[in-house]
């Protein structure tokens, strides 16, 4: 019989093409072929959870109260952990009643955040390059994604000016994250405040992603949306603790912000799961209340790497300014070569995996993403094979 009646829903056709499908294709079969692969594609994180994480929640498998449903919208005390956390960290106050909601890890209230809010038609404002939730989302809800092309001498920020009336005017919803994945961009507090100013007078709601609220080297500190005056009012603010405290695999984080914005997500949320397995939600707990100390060792170990890799790609001809934050590098291809030939080429005669930058959206053309998710010695034998297969950056065209 055949099955070509069974066709996914119009939602899942529209989507773009999912770029890694391919390059993980091609990671299978170098593996089939023996290649020690050296994965720098991945945003996951490669260190262990923090113990008294993992103590905690092996404390709180144990009990037999945390066994049942969970509340809809987490736990009384997570929420509490969230807000203390946030007022200990921005000396913002929020209420944990309405303004927190945890969440399935940040991606999944990220994308059902636009199912809640975006009618198909609705007009998204989303930065290209973004992370793939931002536009994913929007574009699943059938809404029309406008995008806010980034540029290298703007600093990769979003040029507000750029974005015409008639769009602004039209625009439900506006994705932003900074510092951003994949760029690394950092935002100073005064864009912050022009974008909490744009999306109050066009009536927009501003979603920021802060999932990189504590990866930041040098003393610099992430700003945070609702630091801002009045950016309550119109936003919320997605956090993970993914990112932070190695906790990928333990589907944990939140949002923050407008409780009416929040209601919406809770509604739909409650149609479609139970949130956190009610022990999760106790160590992630812990871990928003882990001292500092552990922060600057998470910090220092991805500055070292970034510092180390930088002057890596230095002796292979590339000029990469100092990041701020995040846990990437964000390197242009050679003049001439798309981001997906190059990735390619770099996996097929290396076995070193980058993530093309295309995609991040069509703004990423041109680059690869580049993760400091292995120690020095391992990003050393990556860089080594890069020059041994005399892979390096061209500033002019390659004559074929
Ligand atoms: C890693 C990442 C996330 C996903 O976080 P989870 O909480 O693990 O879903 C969200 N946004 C950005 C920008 C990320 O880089």
């Amino acid at each position: 019989m055949s099955l070509d009646w069974i066709q996914p829903a119009q939602r899942l056709r529209s989507l773009p093409p999912y770029v890694f499908a391919r390059l993980d294709e091609l990671k299978a079969r170098a593996r089939e072929q023996g290649l020690d692969l050296i994965d720098l594609g991945m945003g996951n994180p490669d260190g262990p959870t923090p113990a008294p994480v993992v103590a905690a929640a092996a404390a709180a498998i144990e009990d037999v109260a945390n066994h049942g449903y969970p509340p809809f919208e987490g736990t009384a005390s997570f929420r509490r952990a969230i807000t203390a956390w946030y007022h200990r960290r921005y000396g913002v106050k929020l209420d944990p009643e309405g303004e927190a909601l945890p969440l399935l890890g940040s991606k999944e209230g990220l994308t059902h955040l636009a199912m809640a809010y975006i009618n198909p038609g609705d007009l998204a404002l989303v930065p290209s390059p973004a992370y793939p939730a931002h536009f994913r989302g929007p574009a699943i809800a059938g809404g029309q994604i406008y995008d806010l092309i980034l540029k290298p001498d703007s600093g990769w920020l979003i040029d507000l000016a750029a974005i015409p009336d008639q769009v602004a005017d039209r625009a439900k919803i506006l994705y932003f994250n900074y510092p951003s994945n994949p760029t690394a961009a950092t935002a100073p507090r005064e864009f912050f405040a022009d974008i909490v100013a744009f999306a109050r007078k066009h009536e927009i709601i501003l979603v920021h992603d802060l999932c990189y609220a504590e990866l930041a080297f040098d003393g610099y500190q992430p700003t945070s949306l609702l630091e801002i005056p009045g950016a309550k009012d119109i936003g919320v603010e997605f956090h993970t603790l993914s990112k932070t405290y190695n906790m990928a695999g333990w589907r944990v984080g939140f949002v923050v912000g407008n409780r009416h914005i929040i209601q919406g997500l809770r509604t739909l949320k409650t149609n479609l799961d139970y949130g956190i397995f009610a022990a999760l939600q106790r160590a992630a707990e812990t871990a928003l209340q882990l001292p500092d100390v552990y922060l600057s060792e998470v910090q220092a170990r991805y500055c070292k790497r970034r510092d180390f890799l930088i002057q890596e790609f230095a002796s292979l001809g590339w000029d990469i300014p100092k990041t701020k934050a995040t846990m990437y590098l964000w390197v242009p291809c050679p003049v001439g070569v798309s981001s997906t030939d190059f990735a390619l080429s770099v996996l097929q005669q290396t076995g070193v995996v980058l993530t093309p930058g295309n995609a991040f959206g069509k703004g990423g053309e041109g680059y690869v993403r580049v993760s400091l998710i292995a120690d020095c010695d391992r990003l050393g034998e990556a860089t080594e094979r890069l020059r041994k297969a005399n892979i390096r950056y061209q500033p002019e065209p390659a004559s074929v």
